[in-house]
C-alpha cells in the first residue's frame, strides 16, 4: 500500500515493537507483524492485530502487572 503519512514511499512486510500502556501497566510486544513505509518509516499495525495487543494489555493490567516485554504471537 501507499504510506498516507509522507504520500510517497511505499509500505512492505516487517516487523516493529508496540507499547502499550494501561494506567500502572507497561506492556512492550516485540514482532508484531506491521506494514512498514521504506520512505518514511511509518508503522503500520493491522485493526486486527492492535485489537489483539489492547486485549493483551488489558488482561495484563487486571493480573496486575506493571512491565512486560514479550514476543507476538500470531494466532
Ligand atoms: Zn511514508
Amino acid at each position: 500500500m501507499k504510506c498516507v503519512i509522507c504520500k510517497r514511499g511505499k509500505t512492505r512486510n516487517g516487523k516493529t515493537t508496540v507499547t502499550l500502556e494501561r494506567g500502572e501497566t507497561t506492556i512492550v510486544v516485540k514482532q508484531v507483524p506491521a506494514q512498514i513505509c521504506q520512505n518514511c518509516g511509518e508503522e503500520y499495525v493491522a485493526e486486527r492485530t492492535t485489537t489483539k495487543l489492547l486485549k493483551l494489555a488489558d488482561k495484563a493490567a487486571r493480573g496486575g502487572v506493571q512491565v512486560d516485554v514479550r514476543e507476538y504471537l500470531a494466532a
